[in-house]
């Protein structure tokens, strides 16, 4: 599908779609102005424009489809790992671009979850915090950059607006088909998200396998963290059910957790690890199957 080296990896490193939801899209109430706190030179901005153009021309429903089966199906190939041994393989894609704080993988899993246990929040949410990215695993098995990372959004049916880089979606074969283009697409009113075929990413890999082990809210803020034009935008309303509605608010409580925890003083993993191994071990089998 992506044919050449630079489809594949747009971005420097993948933190750069994330910095730029942070810093230019969704920048943090009354803190800092995109400009002060880092600064772009503009091909970094541009590499996350072509980071976008890729994922809004190359998302179809077909290719969500395709990634379901290669993927989720039962002929992948899979590596039986620990929760550990994901978060320590993750951090070898390490982004050492960052002007300000180096911020490898494990940091941000690690901030984001110390955040969140230093507010006092249950122990699952703590752990929510630790694995919501490890699907990012996927960039390490030669997935391209735009079918990793990257806001998401659902597929079959009319492209929201509010999508980051609407314009781009024009590219994307599935505007011009009518099964695809419309309100609904293949979906019925109120369906429900759990009904509904999200583009592909590091999110619905994830998702998929812990889905058995943790509370639904704990699901739903590893499957839709990245569904910004939803927990962000209000969009989309007429796909929800009632759940989707209920938990909603967990989803929006996580979100500045991801987006805007960057202590810089690192919490140290080695000190941190005894902490974790348990609390994994509390939820989750001793393996999984990634
Ligand atoms: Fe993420
Ligand atoms: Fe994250």
């Amino acid at each position: 599908m992506s044919d050449t080296k630079n489809e594949s990896t747009p971005l420097e490193n993948l933190d750069q779609w994330e910095e730029f939801l942070e810093t230019a899209t969704y920048p943090e109430p009354e803190h800092k102005k995109k400009d002060d706190y880092r600064n772009y030179d503009d091909p970094a901005r541009d590499c996350v424009k072509e980071f976008y153009r890729l994922n809004h021309k190359y998302q179809t429903f077909d290719f969500v489809m395709k990634k379901h089966e290669e993927i989720l199906g039962p002929n992948k190939v899979r590596k039986k790992m620990t929760v550990i041994q994901a978060i320590e393989l993750l951090d070898t894609l390490v982004d050492d671009s960052d002007p300000d704080i180096e911020l490898p993988q494990i940091q941000h899993l690690l901030q984001t979850s110390e955040s969140i246990r230093t507010r006092g929040y249950e122990d699952w949410f703590v752990l929510t915090g630790l694995i919501h990215d490890l699907g990012k695993l996927l960039c390490l098995e030669g997935e391209p950059q735009w079918a990793v990372v990257g806001d998401t959004f659902p597929v079959g049916c009319q492209y929201s607006d509010k999508i980051v880089y609407p314009e781009f979606f024009e590219a994307n074969p599935d505007a011009d088909d009518s099964r695809y283009n419309t309100r609904l697409g293949v979906y019925k009113e109120g369906c429900g998200l759990r009904n509904v075929d999200m583009s592909w990413g590091h999110d619905e890999f994830m998702y998929r396998l812990v889905k058995d082990y943790l509370p639904d809210p704990a699901l739903y803020m590893i499957r839709y963290h990245s569904f910004y034009a939803w927990h962000r935008e209000g969009q989309y309303e007429y796909l929800l059910d009632d759940h989707d509605r209920a938990m909603l608010p967990w989803v929006k409580r996580f979100n500045p957790f991801d987006l805007y925890t960057k202590c810089p003083v690192a919490p140290v993993w080695s000190e941190l690890k005894p902490y974790y191994e348990d609390l994994i071990a509390k939820y989750l089998p001793k393996t999984l199957m990634w």
